[in-house]
């Protein structure tokens, strides 16, 4: 289900905007029913009144846990169904946060990824999306929603602009806490700006180097690095948040000295923040994790060069839960 086509449909029963607004705000921010109840809707006309039952049914259906898999760091990775079998990935973060999956699957097939191994599978919906915030917030309290779960959001754009759109406008969520997160499509440059929320952006950028990029990111749009800083700067100018690059640290690969000097060159002076996240090992994929102490020592430089880095564990990591693992091993038939 989309949220514009739930509106459609509520227009036709005769819902005016401040109804439907209010319907979508009940769902998304949890607050219609009480000790599980319907609250009274008495100033909807009738025939939305006659149908909520159902849409609230609807709604529910769109998504529901399947497993989870808390960690120590506060985190809890959830492995979330589809109502047509589906299965996304979701991560309760610490700090009244959420992870959402925009796609089953993911066309970009980044080679240290699980997600990126099988391919797209399907798009998920903006209500599919909305469902994986309402599901969290069933667990815990959300102020943050982040899409860095499976999928590439720039690949289906129309339906996260409409859930990021709900979130920031009903959801009661600072849009500076909801960060979309991507490799790098031209199209995000030109439809974020013209959004009503203007989201946070997460940019994967993982190598200065073109070449390398093109190798370990084989199906991302071909922006160079440098491109897509410049790319990211205007919008951090426009929005007034800054950029975050995102740096999966991997042994041997990314993490050597002409990487380093490169990011002071490309990043300084720029409205950024680099995260740098350890790479969580995947079975079968041919990447290492750079010891802690290393990636605290780059981190470190990096600083005192004057780029603004945070070293970040990916959450969830003590379960075995890197993007796509749970989903991959409940594929398999282990226990996800
Ligand atoms: Fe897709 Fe993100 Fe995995 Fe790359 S890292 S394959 S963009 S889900």
């Amino acid at each position: 289900m989309r949220i514009e086509s739930l509106r459609t449909r509520l227009r036709a029963l005769g819902a005016l905007p401040l109804h439907e607004d209010r319907i979508l705000r009940d769902w998304v921010r949890n607050a219609g029913h009480d000790h599980g109840r319907r609250r009274p809707m008495d100033f909807l006309p009738k025939p939305v009144r006659e149908a909520l039952p159902q849409i609230d049914q609807e709604l529910d259906g769109l998504a529901r846990i399947l497993s989870t898999h808390p960690a120590e760091d506060g985190s809890a990775r959830l492995l979330v169904g589809l109502a047509d079998g589906q299965t996304v990935e979701s991560v309760l973060l610490p700090r009244d946060g959420v992870c959402v999956s925009s796609q089953v699957g993911c066309a970009v097939g980044c080679r240290f990824c699980m997600t990126g191994q099988g391919g797209l599978i399907r798009q998920v919906t903006s209500g599919e999306i909305v469902a994986q915030v309402v599901l969290a917030r069933r667990q815990r309290p959300v102020k943050k929603v982040v899409f860095m779960g499976m999928g590439e959001p720039a690949h289906n754009l129309d339906n996260v602009m409409e859930a990021i759109e709900l979130l920031g406008v009903e959801g009661n969520i600072a849009h500076k806490n909801l960060v979309f997160s991507t490799v790098g499509d031209p199209r995000v440059f030109e439809r974020l700006p013209a959004g009503r929320v203007k989201p946070a952006l997460a940019l994967s950028l993982h190598t200065t180097r073109p070449a390398l990029r093109e190798k370990l990111l084989p199906r991302a749009p071909r922006l160079t690095p440098r491109e897509l800083v410049e790319e990211g700067e205007r919008y951090a100018r426009l929005t007034g948040y800054p950029i975050q690059y995102q740096w999966t640290l991997l042994e041997g690969v990314n993490d050597g000295q002409d990487e380093l000097d490169a990011l002071i060159e490309l990043l300084r002076g720029k409205y950024a923040v680099l995260n740098m996240i350890p790479y969580n090992a995947n079975e079968g994929l041919p990447f290492q994790r750079p010891g802690w102490d290393k990636a605290h020592a780059i981190a470190a430089w990096l600083f005192e060069r004057g780029i603004l880095t945070k070293l970040r564990d990916s959450a969830g990591q003590d379960v075995d839960g890197g993007c796509g693992q749970l989903r991959a091993r409940a594929l398999d038939g282990a226990q996800p």
